[in-house]
């Protein structure tokens, strides 16, 4: 069975949403062999870091959060679509020609895959495109960038689909990945009431 790892690496210097440094993760040796026998380290971690799963509290007060996800969402089958031709963002007109169903959860690969810099220019999925993807009754959407929108004053695109329950997945990397047909896993830590978390997102070749 092929396993693809469509995760980031987490570490001082990977990018981070706008380049803003509080939100690089700092990771700390606590314990180490030269005082002990035993190795151990914290790590202080913005829960939008990398590759990982917004939950619905993160735009909506009273939300859902990561430790309620039904993890049926998340271990899943999923169909990755290829938007490398997109330059700005991924709209309904994109879209409608998209063999998309109710049920599916979607990953859009992008040209964002090709960079490991967080650019500000970065493709998104525009209101248009999370109110097509909506109508459909996807379960998921994932994408290549930190963010699933920008420049978008409210946030309509998070709104939209945290607002119907659909899982959002961020900070993948698929720049080896071939449009088709996946199985996915992305499961987020189990924390208490937190908006969002870090997730190893993975895809499988075979459906199991
Ligand atoms: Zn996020």
């Amino acid at each position: 069975m092929k396993i693809y790892d469509i995760s980031m690496s987490i570490h001082s210097g990977m990018p981070v949403y706008k380049n803003s440094a509080e939100k690089i993760p700092v990771l700390k040796v606590t314990r180490d062999f030269t005082s002990g026998n035993v190795f151990e380290s914290k790590i202080t971690l913005d829960m939008h870091t990398g590759t990982h799963l917004d939950a619905p509290l993160h735009v909506i007060e009273d939300g859902k959060t990561v430790e309620s996800i039904d993890l049926f969402k998340v271990i899943t089958k999923c169909k990755v679509i290829d938007m490398t031709h997109i330059a700005t963002k991924i709209t309904r007109a994109d879209l409608e020609p998209v063999n998309i169903n109710s049920g599916d959860f979607v990953l859009f690969k992008t040209r964002n895959s090709y960079t490991d810099k967080f650019e500000d220019n970065f493709v998104y999925l525009d209101e248009s495109g999370a109110q097509y993807l909506r109508e459909k009754g996807i379960k998921g959407v994932g994408i290549d960038s930190l963010g699933i929108e920008r420049n978008q004053p409210g946030h309509p695109t998070h709104k939209l689909l945290l607002g119907s329950d659909i899982v959002i997945l961020e900070g993948l990397r698929l720049a080896e990945i071939d449009e088709g047909e996946y199985f996915l896993i992305a499961m987020p830590l189990k924390i208490d009431r937190a908006e969002a978390c870090p997730v190893r997102a993975i895809l499988l070749e075979e459906l199991p």
